[in-house]
């Protein structure tokens, strides 16, 4: 019998895959260890599906790299690293759906609240839970989205603190511009939550983990709150990816970017002077040009505004996106690379080193920012998890395949 993860190891090499190198993820968090006082605990954002870079693979290599806690956006991103088999705490950032708070209790993870009508749904919802649900107090200090505003904190602190079903188990706050260079409102932000963390302990309220800094803040140096008694953590996300959320700082080289993305050329082929190249011909060859077709477009989450922009890296040289970016197919033109050939690997997105586009550079181009060019990975293309230059696990649409150790 064939073994499966050779199997789906050979199917994902042999097209289109994501590698994701768990050693630059540790090395990350080993960098973000190195910023923040001792004794913070980290908490490893891994929503989105780690950011495109697949959520159980990566928050357990997170919490073997030294970080205490994950966060997620969504209780259902918690269900799924607990039945992975994940036991560390993990934290829902987000407004939790209700009528998940009971299967939240029973797994032992938190939940976010930040109005006095949030947590009566979450008690509606929890019934007659056997455990106490966990709580993170949100604050809303300026980002305008989620929370409790600062003045109603101490009385929602207190609602909850009266209710044996759930437990406060932190108090947080998120910020609306920390990458950004002007830290006039970062730290504006910083002082509003300090505050409400002061007015929570005058009232005989101490939070047992107060966390606010996210990557941007955490590089600034904007990550401690006065609280006597209470754990500090951080809540890094971008930065454990080896990208960069603050375009005035440069990261140090120790920071490396977690995620390749490859691809195989299909046909090659020379396309006549004349000819247009893809849907609507946006591009017509202007002499006889060599191309090849890649088996990647925008349902792999290649953005289509990368037609005729962007490029790949084949055999060390650049070779331009020709024409339409399709659903599933992209033409490049490989005059640069004479000995390309069917099969042969082109990147289409890497650290910049060997000339494939940088995470960076692709959201220059389609308008964006780095956190979605990797985040939109769709989960067709299977990640190949690499430790010390060795594929060790597989992660495709059928699930996660992993080497026998
Ligand atoms: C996404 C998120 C983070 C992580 O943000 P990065 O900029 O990726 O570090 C931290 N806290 C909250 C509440 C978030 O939603």
């Amino acid at each position: 019998m064939i073994d499966p993860f050779a199997l789906r190891l050979a199917a994902a090499q042999g097209g289109t895959h994501a590698l994701i190198d768990l050693d630059a993820l540790a090395g990350n968090i080993a960098y973000v260890r190195s910023l923040v006082p001792a004794g913070t605990e980290l908490m490893a954002v891994v929503k989105g599906n780690a950011y495109g870079h697949g959520l159980v693979p990566c928050g357990r290599a997170a919490l073997a790299a030294g970080a205490q806690r994950l966060a997620v956006a969504r209780v259902e991103e918690a269900l799924l690293l607990r039945a992975a088999g994940v036991a560390a705490p993990i934290l829902v950032l987000g407004p939790a759906t209700p009528a998940l708070a009971r299967a939240a209790a029973e797994a032992g993870i938190a939940l976010a609240v930040g109005s006095r009508a949030g947590l009566r749904r979450l008690l509606d919802a929890l019934g007659d839970a056997p455990s106490p649900l966990a709580l993170h107090l949100k604050v809303d200090t300026g980002m305008r989205r989620f929370g409790v505003e600062p003045a109603e904190a101490v009385a929602l602190a207190r609602a909850l603190a009266a209710e044996p079903r759930v437990r406060l188990e932190g108090v947080f706050t998120h910020f609306a511009t920390a990458d950004e260079p002007d830290e006039g409102f970062l730290r504006e932000q910083a002082r509003r939550f300090a505050a409400v963390v002061h007015d929570l302990a005058a009232a005989g309220i101490t939070p047992p983990l107060v966390h606010m800094a996210n990557s941007a803040a955490i590089l600034r140096g904007v990550v401690e709150v006065p609280a006597p008694g209470a754990t500090l953590a951080v809540r890094p996300g971008l930065i454990l990816y080896g990208l960069n959320p603050c375009p005035d700082r440069a990261l140090p080289a120790a920071v490396r970017p977690v995620l390749r993305l490859v691809t195989r050329l299909g046909r090659v082929f020379t396309v006549p002077a004349g000819d247009g190249i893809s849907y609507g011909r946006t591009y017509v060859a202007p002499r006889p040009i060599r191309c090849a077709t890649l088996p990647i477009g925008y349902a792999d989450g290649l953005a289509r505004a990368l037609s005729n922009q962007g490029w790949a890296v084949v055999d060390g040289a650049v070779c331009p996106i020709r024409g339409s970016v399709c659903m599933d197919q992209t033409v490049i033109e490989v005059e640069a690379a004479p000995r390309a050939a069917e099969g042969d690997p082109a990147l289409l997105l890497s650290d910049g080193r060997d000339g494939a586009m940088t995470a960076d550079q692709v959201a220059h181009l389609t308008g964006t920012i780095s956190y979605e060019v990797v985040s939109r990975l769709a989960a067709r293309v299977p990640r190949v998890y690499l430790r010390a230059g060795r594929p060790v696990a597989v992660l495709d649409l059928f699930g996660l395949t992993e080497a026998d150790a």
